[in-house]
């Protein structure tokens, strides 16, 4: 079965978009997933097709109406559909790599992509969205932050990226960041490969790869270092 995105969006132009090139947009092609952008004022009630209207309380922007929302997720996630409803939000819960597994060894999900000053709380509590945030910082709309969830759970999928091995030791899968890469030339501008590296001792490798990435994550993010490990 599939991996099934819909994406609720006032500019379902954006997608795929980059997620229609490369290792995603092959995947995309194979139908390893499916990808379903849907316009959010398909579902206004009016006939100008007001997705939104001044806050309550006052002060800046606009919000996104609860009504016209939960139609829209409604029809996208009909009663039944097992998928993880999210709303983009720079308030969420900061996404991680061990949700980004989950997410992918599950049916799917469906994003909603906020935009203004965000949207209706009442909509939010009524149907139960999982807020998801991409970092500690405010992007003008919910879908780059979708493009970016999207691409995390999309490489894992079986069969997307070449070599499965290269997933497990990357930052993050282990407690830790990633040891530094060289490739050849042997010596550029006076930088040689570490000596260990060319030694051909696989062990010796595998413990200067394991004390690298130790000390790259204590001096850059000690934060990790009390983190579960995602395997083994
Ligand atoms: N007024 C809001 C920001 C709204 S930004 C606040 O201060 O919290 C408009 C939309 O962009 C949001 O509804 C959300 O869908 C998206 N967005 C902005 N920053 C994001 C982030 N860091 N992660 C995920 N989505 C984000």
């Amino acid at each position: 079965m599939s991996f099934a995105a819909s994406v609720l969006t006032l500019y379902p132009e954006m997608f795929p978009g980059a997620l229609g090139v490369s290792l995603a947009g092959r995947a995309l092609e194979a139908g390893t997933w499916s990808l379903d952008a849907i316009q959010i004022r398909d579902f206004a009630i009016d006939k100008h097709r007001t997705v939104d209207d001044t806050p309550a309380g006052g002060g800046a922007g606009m919000v996104m109406r609860a009504d016209v929302l939960a139609r829209a997720v409604d029809h996208a996630s009909p009663p039944g559909d097992l998928r993880p409803r999210l709303l983009m939000s720079p308030r969420g819960k900061p996404l991680t790599q061990a949700r980004v597994r989950e997410l992918a060894a599950g049916p799917g999900a469906v994003i909603l992509c906020g935009r203004f000053e965000g949207v209706d709380q009442r909509v939010i509590d009524a149907r139960g969205l999982e807020e998801v945030s991409i970092g500690d910082f405010i992007l003008s709309g919910g879908e780059p932050a979708a493009l970016v969830l999207l691409d995390a759970v999309v490489r894992l999928l079986p069969g997307v990226m070449g070599n499965a091995v290269s997933g497990e030791e990357e930052s993050f899968e282990n407690g830790l960041l990633e040891h530094p890469h060289y490739t050849r030339p042997q010596e550029f501008e006076g930088r040689e490969i570490p000596e260990v590296l060319i030694s051909g001792n696989h062990k010796k490798i595998a413990a200067w790869r394991r004390e690298q990435s130790e000390r790259l994550t204590k001096e850059r993010r000690p934060d990790l270092l009390g983190a579960q490990p995602l395997v083994k």
